[in-house]
């Protein structure tokens, strides 16, 4: 039967890699880059890691996996900061075929135990100021066989550092080894494992194939995704534990450029460092955006006041080698993409739409063609989407908003180790449900204009309601909890709690803020405020109604 109402992506202009992704990124830093040209910048620290350097320490880190029986059932895990040897560690994972977890180095011990419940890794790479973090967990985390650090050498009884361990099991003046590259059924081995709270519940394993990074990286290396204009030096400011941050640092060595890496958001480096290379494109986020085009302090003045005011910190340095803006991870508005174009006098904004599921992009828009504003453009290559009808499950035509739906070689094959979350992502005709709310027009462009699923997004990072519903309800005085999404102009939006109290309680707004501090990195503080109501709207199974929730705000607000 042929399904009505299907847009697909075009066809693939390069070839998709059909073997181990480490083997492909190899042979791309091979061909490119000679073995003494500097190819990571850590802008902060002033430390640098040439292309030998990279590919000597990744090959011998690879042979020191073999030592240690990492099948492709065991998993290792990177938390760290954005650093030059966090894809060391990536790429001596790929070449040995040894699943690796990206964990948020914010994440406080609480949120740790779960990443570490749900991954169950071997070893433990981490930088230096997370270190003591691991060494407590390992404690209690058995399956943990050693930690290490990846910034520092020096050895504890409970670590080692980076260059210890990888020169453990190879002779230390051996050069230009070759890697041993395992042999990977592409379809089904598991390259990354990334976090992402998905439709519902708490955050999750969101499991990507050799293949999904192949094909993403087929379609972005394409000509039509490079361009000429672009200068041979990026700014890694985006977390490298978000698919965003990691797919386009790697892209970026795959097309021979040299990354300076900054590891923390400091409006002076962040723009220092685009002065000083002469950046051309910048890879963003909406309040990225946000801050080059006004004063973050300015924030409760009106928009349009704003907008005529100057940024004392942006405009100090000369940004006019940008001339195009790439973002990602959350809505950007049209009005906030014109006016960045007009401030920066930009030739493109490309606000493109994708998600950890989908194994980095669903749509992008094209370089070279004015599409219309708003839209995120068209779908990738080798991607179908439908958008269903949210009640009937029909597949609309265009113009017809409903959930969009996705298929291709990108999309993860589920959550790790959870086949009912799994399950329940995917269609029974094997549609990838996204959550989102959008619709295609006539000529295949995608504009998304609702989110439906549970998930809140502060800045870009992914805030789980339910995480935030159960650590609220272990309090001793809350009854029931409800947490929601309200926007805000600086981070997107904010979380926002409604508090049911037992009986007797004197719990404050404060209290309760401070009690989720204590348990969860910032992006998940109640930021939002405490709402406190007498009762939490349920359906009859017991699912929170968060429609009601919102519309329970507004009524607050409007009587205010
Ligand atoms: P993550 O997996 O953290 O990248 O989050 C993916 C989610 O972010 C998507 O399902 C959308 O809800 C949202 N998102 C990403 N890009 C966009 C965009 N360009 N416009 C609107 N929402 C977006």
């Amino acid at each position: 039967m042929i399904e009505k109402n299907v847009y697909r992506g075009e066809t693939f202009s390069l070839p998709v890699f059909q073997e181990n992704t480490g083997k492909f990124i190899y042979e791309q830093l091979i061909q490119h880059s000679s073995k003494d040209q500097v190819i990571l910048v850590n802008e902060q620290t002033g430390t640098n890691l040439t292309c030998g350097e990279l590919l000597q320490d990744s090959c011998k880190l690879a042979h020191t996996f073999s030592f240690y029986n990492l099948e492709h059932n065991k998993t290792i895990a990177l938390c760290s900061e954005n650093n030059i040897n966090y894809i060391t560690i990536v790429l001596g994972a790929l070449y040995a075929g040894v699943p690796i977890v990206f964990i948020n180095p914010n994440y406080t011990e609480f949120e740790l135990q779960h990443a570490l419940d749900v991954t169950k890794p071997d070893l433990i790479f981490c930088s230096a100021l997370h270190l003591n973090k691991f060494i407590k967990l390992k404690f209690t985390n058995r399956f943990i066989k050693k930690i290490i650090a990846i910034d520092s050498n020096d050895k504890s009884s409970h670590s080692v550092g980076l260059h210890e361990f990888i020169n453990e099991h190879v002779d230390t003046n051996l050069v230009n080894l070759n890697p041993k590259i395992r042999n990977v059924d592409i379809n089904n081995h598991i390259a990354f494992i990334l976090f992402s709270s998905g439709t519902t519940g708490l955050p999750k394993g969101v499991t990507l194939t050799h293949l999904s990074l192949n094909a993403t990286l087929a379609y972005f290396l394409s000509p039509e995704m490079s361009s000429e204009q672009d200068s041979d030096i990026s700014v890694a400011i985006l977390p490298l534990f978000h698919i965003y941050g990691l797919y386009t640092l790697i892209m970026a060595l795959c097309r021979n450029r040299k990354v300076i890496i900054l590891a923390k958001f400091s409006p002076e480096t962040y723009l220092g460092a685009i002065e000083k290379y002469k950046i051309s494109m910048l890879i963003t986020v909406p309040p990225l955006v946000q801050f080059l085009l006004k004063n973050p302090m300015l924030i409760t003045v009106p928009p349009l006041v704003q907008f005529l005011l100057k940024n004392p910190i942006v405009d100090k340095y000369d940004l006019s080698s940008v001339t195009e803006i790439a973002c990602g991870a959350a809505p950007l508005g049209k009005d906030i993409a014109g006016a960045i174009k007009k401030k920066l006098n930009l030739r493109l904004v490309r606000n493109g739409y994708g998600m950890t599921e989908s194994g980095f992009g669903i749509a992008v828009p094209p370089r070279d063609v004015e599409i219309a504003p708003g839209s995120v453009g068209r779908l990738i290559a080798g991607l179908s989407s439908v958008i269903k009808d949210t009640s009937t499950g029909d597949n609309l035509g265009p113009y017809q908003k409903g959930e969009i739906c996705i298929k291709g070689p990108t999309v993860t094959k589920g959550y790790y180790r959870n086949e009912e979350a799994t399950r329940n992502s995917f269609t029974e005709d094997g549609w990838f449900k996204t959550g989102d709310i959008g619709y295609f027009d006539e000529n295949g462009f995608l504009y998304i204009v609702d989110r439906m699923k549970e998930l809140i997004k502060y800045k870009g990072f992914q805030v789980a309601p339910s995480e935030l519903e159960q650590l609220l309800v272990s309090h001793p005085e809350i009854q029931d909890a409800g947490v929601i999404g309200i926007p805000d102009n600086d981070a997107g939006e904010l979380p926002l709690a409604f508090v049911v109290k037992r009986p007797n309680s004197n719990l404050t707004e404060l209290k309760v803020q401070q009690y989720v501090a204590k348990f969860v990195s910032h992006q998940k503080h109640l930021n939002g405020g405490v709402v406190f109501v007498d009762a939490i709207p349920r359906n009859p199974s017991g699912k929170i109604i968060r429609r009601k929730l919102k519309e329970l705000l507004n009524n607050k607000k409007s009587k205010l």
